[in-house]
């Protein structure tokens, strides 16, 4: 199940650096055949409020000396060892290779914000609770060689009625205007149909209906409801329904949410009682963990993926990735990703830059590796008052829907605040998400690019 649910991931990332890659990033552009995927679908589709524009080098606010966690000596020894038994396996920076399923991207347009960053397979694209979906388009990747299979899909335009099928990655719907989508269907076509299904669902009043395969219509029309949000899959015939991973979790878009993230771990007696808290409280985090951290963790690190919490990426060795160049950050990123991976088989999909330094060049990096950066919009500075009733009064005084919160799980007196703080921030009305929850409900991101919240 795990190791399912894990794969999934690992797959989505390494398209993702493939998808990104053809607008001229090259990094792994050739490894992996992408079939049909459609240029048009690959841009930035920017609709937060952050940009990749030139990006003076400067959030400074997360802890600023270097890595000092505990076990880190141990963890070290274990690099060692691993690395002098499969030096070839271990130094190599391509993603894993491979035979990696079909699946389907899509974008939904969200009325006065603009279209949604590309979405993968099996995730949700949600709107924002202000605004919702007027258009969409889709494509296929990840075509196998030789195969003929192609996709396409129509719309429930309100007031318009069905509109004709649109075809690989065109865009159906009406961005000019503001009729909200009624209800969507998708069908895959050519001679290699027949050896898939196509999953999809909409989020409608408030909640995701079951899923339509196959042509069936998802979402009900001609009942005043719009669409504010899609989400979509291709299976392999008869293996039935894609797994629910996000939504497996009920987020309710409507509601306040909120990231807590936690960084420089794990650290067990920290991380431990942290997750404990979550689990009792019913909310999920973000881990940014230093690689150099992982293989001492291991079962803390498959106990957050268990809990449905995030996995994510802070380096290898808390390097401020401004001051590296372009094989040192991709050093840094993919070997804790595999590091991570290997733990728990979810290789993580978001990064936070050690230090908040973070420029132009190193965004286009992380462009190419899929990944966007995260900042932060409240700074509880726990690392340097090491003060538990700060760290909470800093974030009950701030706290707001959309943030992003950071913290360090490697201080005792993190976790002694995180013990209030989560089911305080529960007891508020908050959703405690994890950050790619966060992103997807509120009109997604894109790799190379930064965020430092989802209002
Ligand atoms: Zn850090």
């Amino acid at each position: 199940m795990m190791k399912k649910k894990g794969s999934r991931v690992v797959a989505a990332l390494a398209l993702a650096g493939v998808l990104f890659s053809i607008q001229g990033m090259t990094a792994f552009a050739g490894t992996v055949g992408v079939g049909a995927a459609k240029s048009e679908m690959t841009g930035p589709g920017m609709t937060n409020s952050q940009s990749a524009g030139p990006v003076t080098e400067v959030q400074v606010g997360e802890r600023a000396e270097e890595q000092v966690a505990g076990g880190q000596e141990a963890s070290q020894a274990q690099d060692g060892r691993e690395q002098a038994q499969q030096p070839a396996a271990a130094q190599s920076q391509e993603p894993a290779q491979l035979q990696e399923p079909l699946q389907v991207f899509y974008s939904a347009f969200l009325f006065g914000q603009g279209w949604s960053s590309v979405t993968p397979d099996n995730s949700p694209c949600a709107a924002p609770p202000t605004t919702w979906v007027t258009a969409m388009k889709a494509n296929l990747v990840n075509i196998p060689g030789g195969n003929q299979v192609g996709i396409r899909y129509q719309v429930n335009l309100s007031g318009s009625g069905w509109l004709d099928w649109a075809y690989d990655g065109a865009e159906i719907g009406n961005p000019a205007g503001e009729m909200p989508l009624e209800a969507i269907r998708m069908e895959l076509t050519g001679n290699q149909a027949a050896s898939y299904d196509l999953y999809y669902k909409v989020l409608q009043n408030g909640s995701w209906t079951e899923w339509a395969v196959n042509g069936g219509t998802a979402g009900v029309e001609a009942a005043g409801l719009r669409v504010d949000g899609i989400r979509a899959s291709v299976t392999a015939k008869g293996a039935g329904a894609p797994p629910e991973t996000a939504a497996a979790y009920a987020i309710d878009p409507a509601r306040p949410m909120i990231a807590l993230t936690f960084d420089d771990g794990p650290r067990a007696a920290v991380t431990s009682r942290i997750l404990d808290s979550l689990q009792a409280n019913g909310g999920r985090a973000t881990f940014f963990m230093v690689g150099s951290n992982v293989n001492a963790n291991g079962s803390v690190i498959q106990r957050m993926a268990a809990q449905g919490c995030e996995v994510a990426n802070h380096t290898h060795d808390h390097k401020y990735i401004s001051k590296l160049n372009a094989d040192g950050i991709v050093s840094q990123i993919v070997s804790t990703n595999q590091k991570i991976a290997a733990q728990c088989g979810i290789s993580p999909v978001i990064m936070r830059p050690p230090g908040g330094y973070v420029d132009a060049d190193s965004l286009a990096v992380l462009q190419t590796l899929g990944m966007p950066a995260i900042m932060w919009s409240i700074d509880t500075r726990d690392w340097q008052h090491r003060n538990a009733q700060k760290t909470i009064d800093t974030v009950l005084s701030q706290v707001k829907d959309g943030d992003i919160i950071l913290m360090h799980d490697i201080y005792t007196t993190t976790a002694d605040a995180a013990e209030v703080l989560i089911p305080a921030l529960t007891a508020r009305g908050y959703q405690l998400v994890t950050v790619s929850e966060l992103a997807a409900s509120r009109g997604g991101m894109a790799p190379g690019h930064k965020y430092s919240q989802f209002r």
